[in-house]
């Protein structure tokens, strides 16, 4: 039991606490035991076998959104991602099996690791939103209203517009294609524009991000073996990937693409964008997905992309960086917990007074249109991608 938390690890907590205030958990419930700290030591000791493991204890470890704020704010480097993913597999081994977690488990697995099966659910739920029984089909509050999924141009390639000075292979991704193809669109265009090829791999499969994050990395391996064959088909300057979930898993998980996953923002950042065409009036609003700007520490770069959009007014949240509550299935398996730190974000966002909120991550996307629409709210949630495509 608990052999896949390493006790080195572990050890790199000196348990000062510096951690507690960024902790959303933490933030709202202000118990030690919904802090990294208090997650640490109580995984530390399952792992010496100096604690017993106690069914009711694993909900600490449940609740914990996995944003590795903590992981960010911390002066002793504790790797907390790896720590909780690794702890994560281990409690999933060691607790009694419950039908949430058995049911989740085989979504992911009978589901989005299938691209044909997850097509023909998004199929059945787009028809079932156009004959009016959204209310059966519809997963509670969060589904956006569905579009036509996103599909590779024909031979898999997308070519620069002008002079090509680079080959990116793009992550097309399981939901994205099918929750928000909008997205994807836009990112391929801004590509394009910057003089990129684009390369769809093709028989490309979900990445594994959401199996690593639920504690299944049997499941997270078995996909990162199936997708690194492919990617070895294609020869590419970078990986990109508008998904930042998505752009943090690849960048731990997959040690063979060291140095060429890139999330979309962090790319053209670094190869620039051609003039923008035209000058908008929009107040925006940048809400930080914690896997751009916690687990690959990205936050200069999407800002300095939306400040060079003309006539954009950037303005910044009180707490821009604090998780929205959406991380990956969490609103889905704790939606308790989830609501209460979306609702801080909500009166966050609202004081902005902006136009649209642009994020990074489709997760977060969900969560806040759902929240807003919750509150009545006409401000709109876009991709990033979606707000500097409107400048061309
Ligand atoms: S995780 Fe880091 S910041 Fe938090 S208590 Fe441990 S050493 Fe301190
Ligand atoms: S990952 Fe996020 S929720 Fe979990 S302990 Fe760290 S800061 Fe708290």
């Amino acid at each position: 039991m608990f052999e896949r938390l390493s006790d080195d690890d572990l050890a790199t907590c000196v348990h000062c606490g510096l951690c507690l205030d960024a902790c959303p958990t933490f933030r709202v419930t202000g118990l030690e035991t919904e802090s990294p700290r208090g997650r640490i030591y109580l995984m530390t000791q399952w792992k010496r076998g100096t604690m017993k493991f106690d069914q009711a204890q694993v909900e600490h470890i449940d609740l914990c959104l996995g944003c590795r704020t903590c992981e960010a704010v911390c002066p002793s480097g504790v790797p907390y991602g790896r720590i909780i993913e690794a702890g994560r597999a281990d409690v999933e081994d060691a607790r009694r099996p419950s039908f949430k977690r058995w049911a989740s488990r085989t979504a992911l697995r009978q589901l989005v690791a299938h691209p044909g099966r997850l097509r023909l659910a998004g199929m059945a739920t787009r028809t079932a939103q156009t004959i009016g029984l959204t209310s059966v089909v519809r997963s509670g509050r969060m589904l956006p209203r569905l579009r036509a999924r996103f599909r590779p141009p024909v031979g898999n390639v997308a070519p620069a517009l002008g002079e090509r000075k680079h080959r990116v292979a793009f992550l097309t991704g399981c939901v994205m294609p099918i929750l928000y193809p909008q997205s994807h669109h836009a990112a391929v265009k801004l590509l394009q524009l910057a003089g990129c090829e684009v390369w769809f791999p093709p028989g490309e499969r979900c990445c594994g991000a959401l199996f690593a994050h639920n504690g299944d990395l049997e499941g997270a391996e078995r996909l990162r073996e199936s997708n690194m064959r492919i990617y070895g088909q294609g020869g590419f300057d970078a990986l990109v990937v508008d998904s930042a979930g998505c752009g943090a898993h690849l960048k731990d998980f997959y040690p063979a693409l060291q140095g060429k996953v890139k999330d979309l923002t962090e790319w053209l950042a670094q190869v620039g964008l051609p003039e923008p065409e035209s000058e908008l009036k929009l107040r925006v609003t940048y809400q930080d997905a914690c896997h751009l700007a916690h687990a690959q520490r990205i936050k200069k770069q999407p800002r300095d992309l939306l400040r060079a959009m003309p006539g954009v007014q950037l303005v910044e949240m009180r707490h821009p960086d604090i998780c929205c509550g959406a991380a990956g299935l969490y609103s889905t398996l704790e939606p308790g917990m989830s609501n209460r730190i979306l609702q801080e974000k909500l009166d966050d966002l609202l004081n902005t007074k902006a136009d649209v909120v642009t994020v990074a991550n489709p997760g977060c996307q969900m969560q806040l249109e759902a929240g807003l629409r919750g509150r009545g709210s006409s401000m709109k949630v876009e991709h990033i991608a979606e707000t500097l495509v409107r400048s061309y």
